[in-house]
Parts: structure tokens; sequence; C-alpha cells
């Protein structure tokens, strides 16, 4: 693994049992599948994909917070190098302290019960970061100030706080056991548009003050464009496509990245007839079919693509993607940017 490498993952895959069937004919879901991936120290790394698509999975995965079926995971930040399917306990306890979630929804990760400042501090007294009360009140104040919180409000409770506050909360949470790996999982979704800027802007400089490496998941790419050095997307447990930000919106390959991209609303009013729209089921995540398993919404599928599976191919350097007709399609489906320039 080279220098940069925070995370590297190899054919990673989770499978959830389902309960029910007898124990022969056991079912599972195919929540990830075959996934590799390399996340770059100190980058915001943008995991992207329709709901359903995986991604809390692989990044509660990466944190060790959901079984892993296959595959391998390394984590290395200079200070540890760890086999994360290898740990001793201690190891594992001191993994949790590097490796840090942002929970989706401000409103139902913060117990009502407890003051802000007992909310931010759980995570030092859980593990045992700090020796005294007064260490952890200054671990707290020092990250509040950061996340931008009102040093008053630590003696409050949750509820008195908006939904963009609440969520600097669950920031500073997380921050708190000073990770050096952070998912934020739909950190923005749940809260009125003019707030994501604000905590986008947020997440982003305190990735940058302390040098954190980000895996900022989102099911909306127009938020990953502003945002993320990388993006990466899924598709029904699989990655399609990744590559550095800039590239992938200027040549997208995978016929699902160009129709998502398509989508994105544009400020030019007469681009909007150019919307590709996905049609066609998913498969069933329990039995899916051979072959590419996005050939149901596909409108370039052709045989290859109904019996074998495509592996991701290197475009460039740190671009790949998973289709077998990505050479000949291109330039059939203009990208986003190339309709905008045209019109
Ligand atoms: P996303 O975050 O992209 O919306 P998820 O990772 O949450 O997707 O889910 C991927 C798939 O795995 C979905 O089909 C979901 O129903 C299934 N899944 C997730 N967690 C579990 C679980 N604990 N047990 C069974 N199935 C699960
Ligand atoms: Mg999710």
């Amino acid at each position: 693994m080279t220098d940069d490498i925070l995370i590297s993952a190899r054919n990673l895959s989770v499978r959830f049992p389902l309960s029910g069937g007898l124990l022969s004919e056991k079912t599972y879901v195919h929540a990830v599948e075959d996934v590799s991936i390399d996340i770059e120290k100190g980058k915001f790394f943008g995991l992207v994909g329709e709901s359903g698509s995986g991604k809390t999975t692989l990044g509660r995965a990466l944190l060790l917070a959901n079984p892993i079926t296959h595959g391998e995971v390394s984590y290395s930040d200079g200070d540890v190098d760890y086999d994360l399917r290898s740990l001793t306990r201690q190891q594992r306890r001191d993994y949790y302290s590097r490796a840090q979630l942002i929970f989706q929804d401000p409103y139902a990760a913060l117990s009502p019960r407890m003051t802000v400042r007992d909310i931010i501090a759980e995570p030092l007294e859980v593990m045992k970061l700090t020796s005294s009360r007064r260490e952890t009140d200054e671990r707290v104040r020092e990250i509040a100030a950061k996340c931008r919180l009102n040093l008053e409000h630590l003696r409050r409770f949750p509820h008195a706080f908006s939904g963009g506050q609440r969520q600097r909360i669950s920031i500073a949470r997380a921050l708190v056991s000073r990770p050096r790996f952070v998912v934020a999982d739909e950190s923005v979704a749940a809260l009125d548009v003019s707030i994501q800027a604000d905590i986008l802007n947020l997440l982003k400089s305190i990735q940058r003050d302390l040098g954190l490496t980000f895996l900022f998941i989102s099911h909306d790419l127009s938020v990953v464009a502003h945002t993320c050095d990388h993006v990466a997307l899924m598709y029904f447990g699989r990655l399609v496509e990744t590559a550095p930000t800039r590239e992938l919106f200027a040549a997208p390959k995978h016929p699902y990245t160009k129709a998502l991209l398509s989508a994105i609303p544009s400020l030019d009013p007469d681009d909007r007839g150019q919307v590709q729209k996905l049609e066609g089921e998913i498969p069933s995540q329990t039995n899916p079919p051979p072959g590419c398993k996005f050939q149901t919404r596909c409108p370039f599928a052709i045989d290859v693509c109904r019996r074998d599976e495509p592996a991701l191919e290197m475009v460039e350097d740190r671009h790949r993607v998973a289709c077998h007709r990505w050479k000949e399609l291109e330039g059939t489906v203009p990208s986003a940017l190339e309709v905008r320039a045209e019109s």
C-alpha cells in the first residue's frame, strides 16, 4: 500500500442473511458485492448512489460497524497499520477512536435527556480517552469551538436547537475522539437547503484544518460536485465508476453516471430537455440475474452484458469503470457538461 492511502478495500462484500426460509436454502441480501476502493489520506471522498445501493453498508463496514462477509480492508494512518479483518481487541478499540461516523439524522442521533456537553463527551468517556473531568471538558470545549457551537449552549439539551445546530453537535461528538477517518452518511440530506451549504462548508474547513480523511456519502451527485476530491458511484452494491471529481463530471464513462449527471438541474432552461430518464426495474437483491446489474435499466445492454459481470477497468490512472461497452459508447451519450456547452 502506498503512503498516501488511508483505507484500502479489496473485493469487499457484505451479505445479510434473511430470516425465514429453511436453513438449507438460506437467502442473503447482497448489500455490497466485490467492492475495491482506495481512499487517499486527507481527501474528501464521495460515495454516491441511489437509495438501497449499499452506501451505508459499505461505510459502516469500513468502520467495522457491519460484519464483512468477504474481502480485505487495510488501514494505515502513519501511526498504525491495521488489517481490519484481524484486529486484537485492543486494536479494535483503538481503531474505533480513529474512525468515526457522523449520523444521518441529527434528530434521532442525539439523546434528549443529555446535555450537549455530555453528548459530546460521551465517546471520550466510553473509550476512556481522557483521565480527568477537566481534560474531558477541555476537549469538549475545543471541538465545540471548532464546530462553531456557542459554549453557552453546552449546558442545554438538544431539543432547544435547530437542525443545523444539532448537526454541529453530532459532528462535534464524532470528532471529539480526534479520529483520522470520518464517515459522513447523508450528513446534510435532512437539512434545509439553506443550511446544507453551511454544514458542508463546516465539514470541509474542519477536514482541511485537521487533515482528516472523509468518506462523504450522498444520494445526490450535485452535492458531491463542489465538495469532494474523488467520487465513487455505486449501483446495486457494486462500484460502477470511480474518478477524480473533475474528471468524472467532464468525462463520465458509465451509462449510469451519464444518466445521473444529466439529471442534475441545469441553470440554463434550454438544457432541461436533455435529461436521460432511467427506466426499467432494479433487479431482485436476493436473486440477481447474471451479468451487469445495470442491464435492466441500460439502453445499451447487449448479450455480453446479460452474461458476464463487468470488472472495473482502468480508463486512466485513477479513473475506473465497470461497463463492457464504455469505449464503444464514448461520445454517444453527451455528458452533462457537453450538453451545456452545446446549448
Ligand atoms: P444505501 O445507504 O445506499 O441506501 P444500504 O446500505 O442502506 O443502502 O442498503 C443496501 C441494501 O442492503 C438494501 O437492500 C437494504 O435493504 C439492505 N440492508 C441494509 N442493512 C441491512 C440489514 N441489517 N439486514 C438486511 N438487509 C439490509
Ligand atoms: Mg444510506
